[in-house]
């Protein structure tokens, strides 16, 4: 996810002051994503949190992306809702959902994404 596609500055009608500090941020916000976490990562870490757990360095990794990178908060909060309307329906419907098919699934999941 790369959010590079944002209305050029000029466009967005801010005088001097705010024009350079909207570029400072964005170079500091773009250094972050450099030092601590790719975007491409922090999601893939997002979906293994799902699957299965991550690591507590994985989980300190992907707060600070998530504290600095308003498209992978985005994402974040789209898996959330998947989440927990999923887990809604199941409820609902009260359907009988066997442990094995789960981890049948979980385990096809992560061999999809490769961990
Ligand atoms: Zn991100």
């Amino acid at each position: 996810m790369e959010d590079f596609a944002e209305k050029p500055y000029a466009a967005q009608r801010m005088s001097g002051v705010q024009l350079v500090f909207k570029i400072i941020n964005e170079m500091i916000r773009r250094i972050l994503h450099l030092l601590f976490l790719p975007c491409s990562e922090a999601t893939l870490l997002m979906e293994k949190r799902n699957a299965q757990s991550i690591s507590p360095k994985e989980n300190r990794m992907l707060s600070m992306h998530l504290m600095i990178c308003k498209w992978c908060r985005m994402y974040n909060e789209k898996l959330a809702l998947l989440d927990k309307v999923f887990k809604k329906k199941f409820s609902e419907e009260k359907t009988e959902i066997n442990e094995s098919e789960i981890q049948d699934f979980k385990n096809k999941m992560i061999d999809k994404l490769n961990f």
